[in-house]
């Protein structure tokens, strides 16, 4: 099955109303790759004023709550983002996984949420350092994917990010081989969940991709795009990489 190839954006909390011009670069370079899915995860207060400077991208949320609405205060929902203007959202980053100490039943009730809503969800999973050593990265990212995927879950609405933790923000990434040999097990795992709806799946690579070796670790098999945190935050270093997967 051929999947269309998928490049994300995560700004985490940077930028300002200033940076928006940054996605003027973007969103041209988006339109001259119409095979090309692009989109921007921002901070919440920059959802709104980013979806009205670009509206032909596909602007997100870094995060939302697993509940649609009540008493959780300093909490955003997936309903307000959407009302902001996001058509997608990110759950299970490994920062929050960190920093908040979220879990992948914490990754799959905000995936349920985002759905309720008709948002797209992209959705991290990936080892730590010591799981890496250990030899268990296989374990660990096929555990976190059968906790954190819903039933209903398929290429329409769904997809799946593969982000070692010790890649993100490095400079170091997997070998080649090791991006595909996660690849192929988060397929095979998605397979056992979903069935067939998980050829339509996109899994994307994340973790320390740039201009420089986006079109390598995007021809590896079963990676479908990338999610980029630092390299996203400037058109000068976002925009090679929407490039390199135009020219798969
Ligand atoms: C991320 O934030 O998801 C990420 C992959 O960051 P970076 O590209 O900076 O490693």
């Amino acid at each position: 099955m051929t999947r269309r190839k998928l490049v994300a954006g995560n700004w985490k909390m940077n930028g300002s109303r200033a940076a928006l011009a940054e996605l003027d670069g973007i969103a041209a370079a988006a339109a001259a790759a119409p095979n090309v899915d692009v989109m921007v995860a921002v901070p919440f207060t920059l959802i709104a004023p980013a979806a009205d400077r670009a509206p032909t991208l596909s602007i997100g949320a870094e995060d939302v709550h697993e509940a649609d609405s009540g008493a959780h205060t300093g909490c955003v929902s997936a309903a307000m983002v959407k009302e902001a203007g996001a058509r997608f959202t990110l759950v299970g980053h490994s920062e929050r996984r960190m920093d908040q100490g979220e879990t992948s039943h914490d990754a799959w009730a905000k995936a349920a949420a985002a759905r309720r809503q008709g948002l797209h969800v992209i959705s991290c999973c990936g080892e730590t350092e010591a799981e890496r050593d250990a030899d268990r990265a296989e374990r660990v990212v096929q555990a976190q994917i059968e906790k954190s995927v819903p039933d209903n879950a398929d290429g329409s609405w769904f997809t799946l990010a593969y982000e070692p933790r010790w890649a993100i923000g490095t400079g170091r990434t997997p070998t080649l081989e090791q991006i595909a040999a996660i690849h192929a097990i988060a397929r095979a795992k998605l397979r056992t969940l979903i069935g067939d709806a998980a050829d339509g799946v996109r899994i994307l690579y994340g973790g320390s991709v740039t201009g420089d070796n986006a079109a390598t670790i995007l021809a590896c098999d079963n990676v479908d795009g990338a999610l980029v945190g630092g390299a996203s935050l400037t058109a000068a270093k976002f925009v090679p990489i929407i490039t390199a997967a135009a020219a798969l």
